[in-house]
Parts: structure tokens; C-alpha cells; sequence
């Protein structure tokens, strides 16, 4: 885009509204305890996990948080017989999101315990029900951050499930209304059961572990870049350079776009060249900030603490707009309307992407070869995964590889 363009086409329609409310998914809104219910831990006589009884759930392996402080311990989780529009997918990789641990450690608000984090799915198809035809066994699929939602709202109408009406079904934590409201589990576990509307398709020319953050951090960046239409020419800045911010470098390189990544660590200008930004500021340099006024079309701002946004808005050009991902704990420093009128400026949410457009996302990966950078860990080394997360050592997603985690069957205390 370039100045005295006319806006372009997506940013002619209003902000949807919804990014107003409060957003991740993941603190959609407190779920009543009474409907959590207890996943049968450690039982005596497990059902094989991989029993094909097609009246019965089966157990599947996994880990997750029986309280704010437990960790991330073993535990077993019942899946449903696979309905008619259900597919059931032995679990292959899970990303590690942030907001899993703010999930797990109720951070947020206070889950339902016990809770299975994981909404960055990979794995291959095991079983499908009578209806589904689009899925078979052996295919490899993924499953983000959603699981259901009305179906009929007009944001599910328009492929915007993320932005639900009456609130999306999210991968865990959340009671599932068409699954008599048992709470939903995620994907640090061997298998998981999915209604065929939230089921992706994995090209196979992604590397299936690598592709599991862009179920997420992938989307949830890939979304407001194709919302502003960003093409070749456009110049893009990045804010932040951790899970979401390393995935908006490569998506917006791949999209054609001049990238500029603002961070705080001059540690990091090296790994943002790398990735492939073409300038990088350090953002408590005035200075630097300076030189980039006026220089910018979109800004994808991933830092999730209070920051001040205004040195931010400089560096924006006539119609240009800041995407606010992170979502910090407390309030942000106040913005500058004149900065936003002088330049008819936006500032706007954004929040993951919906199903339709997550499998665009994966087929544009799968095309460009972007996929997350990433360190694959195993399931002992979970707690000290989140404790790296938190401080930030990390470049830039883990990956539980969930073949290291045992089934029930094989349990010691089973
Ligand atoms: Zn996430
Ligand atoms: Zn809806």
C-alpha cells in the first residue's frame, strides 16, 4: 500500500465489533465448577485406550494442572465414541501456547479442574463417523483453538466462529453444549474426538510438529495482515519477537510485505534478520523510533504487557493500522486521538482466525514453506517448558511430542 491509496477493501468494512469483548478464548467467561466434570484419573481397570468399542468412550494419556499450583501431572482423559460428525485423531505434536499456562495456573480466572491444556493440534485421523466424508483414517489433520460454536449467529454464518455470538466452544476448559456439557480437553494428550466443522487439513508438505503453532500463534497473526489485505510493497511492523511476533515476520515476508520488528532486546536484532525482517528498531531508542515515523502500513503488536502505543502510531502511514494481539493483564497507557484523526489512523483487536480461513492460512504455510520454529519436548519436560516460557527462553514455540506420553494402560499406578 502506498500513501494516497484508497483504504483497501477489508478495512472499509467496520472492526467487528466483537473484538470489544473481552478476548482470549481462553477467558471467555467463568464456567459454573457444577458442570465440570472429574475426568476418571488413574482407574483401576482402564479401558484400553485404544479400544474400539464404538458405544464407549476410551481413555486417552495425558497431562494437565489439577490446581493452580499442581504443575503438570499425568492424568487420563475419557473421549467420546466418535458421533456421526465426528472425527478422532491419534494426537502426533501439541504447541505450547502462553495461554496454556495462564489457563493452567488460573491466572486468568479459575478453570475447571482437572484441565488438559493444548490448542495447537497435529495428527493423523483414526476414525470417522457415519456422515463425515470430507476426513478419512490416516489423514493428517490439526485442531486449534476452537471445537464448536452456534453454527447459526451471523458471525458463524460468515466463517467467524472465533467471534461467536454466543461465545465459541474452545479446545479445553470450556463446557461443550452439543457433548452434554463436559468440559472440553485439550491436546497435551494421545488422542482427542472433533466435530468434522473444526477439523483442519495438514498439508503434507508441512513438517507436522512445525505446523502445530500455526493452529494458533500461526492464525492468530495470519488474520489481521489478510484483514488489511497486505500484499507486496506493503511495509509491515512487528512488535515483540516471541511465538505470535516470529510467526508475523515469516507470514508477512511470505505475503511480500517489507518488514520492520520493533523489540526491547537488542540480544534479539540478530534473530529478527534472521527470520527475515528487513529493519529492526529497538523501541526505548527515541531515535530509531523517530526514523521509522511515517514509514509503516500495518503494525502487528504482539507484546503482551502495557506499553505506550503512540510512538507506535508515528511510525504509520495515512490509513495505517495497529493490530493489538497481546492482551495485557492491566490497562494500557492512554492513546493520543490526535495521532489516530491527523492520519486516520486504526487501532484494532484481532483474535484467531476462523476454521475457513485457519485451512487458507495452512495452505498459504504449505505453499510459501512458512512453518514455526521450534524445540520439541517431551512430556517430563513440560514444567520446566512453561517455566522457559515465562521468561521468555525460548525461539520460538515448544512442541510436545506426545509419544512420550504413556498410555493409560501402561501406567505404573493403573
Ligand atoms: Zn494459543
Ligand atoms: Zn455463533
Amino acid at each position: 500500500m502506498t500513501p494516497g491509496r484508497p483504504v483497501p477493501p477489508p478495512l472499509a468494512k467496520p472492526i467487528p465489533m466483537d473484538t470489544a469483548k473481552p478476548i482470549p478464548m481462553d477467558t471467555a467467561k467463568p464456567i459454573p465448577m457444577d458442570t465440570a466434570k472429574p475426568i476418571p484419573m488413574d482407574t483401576a481397570n482402564p479401558v484400553p485406550a485404544q479400544s474400539s468399542d464404538p458405544e464407549g468412550s476410551t481413555l486417552a494419556a495425558a497431562f494437565g494442572a489439577t490446581s493452580p499450583d499442581s504443575g503438570l501431572v499425568p492424568l487420563t482423559v475419557a473421549r467420546r465414541a466418535p458421533k456421526e460428525d465426528d472425527v478422532e485423531i491419534a494426537i502426533e505434536f501439541c504447541g505450547l501456547c502462553h495461554s496454556d499456562v495462564h489457563a493452567t495456573r488460573g491466572e486468568w480466572r479459575l478453570p475447571p479442574y482437572p484441565l488438559v491444556p493444548g490448542h495447537e493440534i497435529v495428527g493423523r485421523v483414526t476414525r470417522v463417523g457415519a456422515a463425515v466424508q470430507d476426513f478419512a483414517p490416516g489423514d493428517r489433520v490439526g485442531v486449534g483453538c476452537l471445537v464448536d460454536s452456534c453454527r447459526e449467529c451471523e458471525s458463524c454464518l460468515d466463517g467467524l466462529e472465533q467471534y461467536c455470538e454466543r461465545g465459541n466452544i474452545g479446545t479445553y476448559g470450556v463446557p461443550d453444549p452439543r457433548n452434554g456439557n463436559a468440559i472440553t480437553q485439550g491436546g497435551y494428550s494421545t488422542s482427542v474426538v472433533v466435530d468434522r466443522r473444526f477439523v483442519l487439513r495438514i498439508p503434507e508438505a508441512l513438517d507436522p510438529a512445525a505446523a502445530a503453532p500455526l493452529l494458533c500463534a500461526g492464525i492468530t497473526t495470519y488474520s489481521p495482515l489478510r484483514y488489511f489485505d497486505v500484499e507486496e510493497g506493503d511495509s509491515v511492523g512487528v512488535v515483540g519477537l516471541g511465538g505470535l511476533g516470529h510467526m508475523a515476520v515469516k507470514i508477512a515476508k511470505a505475503m511480500g510485505a517489507e518488514v520492520t520488528v520493533f523489540t526491547t532486546s537488542e540480544a534479539k536484532f540478530d534473530a529478527a534478520r534472521e527470520l527475515g525482517a528487513d529493519h529492526v528498531v529497538l523501541s526505548r531508542d527515541e531515535e530509531a523510533m523517530a526514523g521509522a515515523n511515517g514509514s509503516l502500513d500495518v503494525i502487528i503488536d504482539t507484546f503482551a504487557a502495557p506499553h505506550d502505543l503512540n510512538p507506535y502510531f508515528r511510525t504509520l502511514r495515512l490509513d495505517g493500522a495497529l493490530f493489538q494481539l497481546g492482551l495485557p493483564a492491566e490497562d494500557m497507557p492512554p492513546v493520543s486521538p490526535g495521532l489516530l484523526i491527523r492520519r486516520r489512523l486504526a487501532y484494532a483487536g484481532s483474535l484467531i482466525g476462523g476454521i475457513e480461513e485457519t485451512q487458507e492460512m495452512l495452505d498459504f504455510c504449505a505453499e510459501h514453506g512458512v512453518a514455526s520454529d521450534i524445540e520439541i519436548v517431551g512430556a517430563d519436560q513440560l514444567n520446566e517448558a512453561y517455566d522457559r516460557m515465562v521468561a521468555g527462553d525460548v525461539k520460538y514455540r515448544f512442541v510436545l511430542d506426545t509419544a512420550t506420553l504413556q498410555e493409560p494402560s501402561e501406567r505404573a499406578d493403573a
